[in-house]
């Protein structure tokens, strides 16, 4: 049986099954991470995982979960928010019109 070393900031270092062991590779690397619960305080311990440590968790039979973020999360938006006016506003605007994209059209003057 694979035993895995962690470390709990509480208690030190651990040893944990594969199976104990969470490891959640993002399509962003920088978010992917590996996650337990320490056996001896039961705190969740998480840490980042970056390509050594999901390659190391895998070898040792650790199951990855994949989580793919939306490439519309780095966009960056400038402008106030949307009030909850913008959003009736626009709800009786689609009431009046058919076509979004036609409503989105620059307007000739
Ligand atoms: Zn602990």
């Amino acid at each position: 049986m694979t035993t895995i070393k962690a470390s709990c900031p509480v208690c030190g270092d651990v040893e944990l099954t594969p199976e104990q062991m969470r490891l959640v590779v993002c399509s962003n690397p920088d978010w992917s991470y590996y996650a337990f619960d320490c056996p001896r305080c039961a705190d969740e311990v998480r840490r980042h995982a970056d390509d050594e440590v999901v390659s190391l968790l895998i070898s040792g039979g650790v199951r990855a979960d994949t989580w793919h973020v939306p490439e519309e999360i780095f966009e960056e938006h400038d402008g106030a928010p949307l009030t909850y006016d913008d959003l009736l506003d626009f709800a009786l605007w689609l009431r009046a019109n058919d076509s979004v994209p036609e409503g989105l059209a620059p307007r000739v003057v």
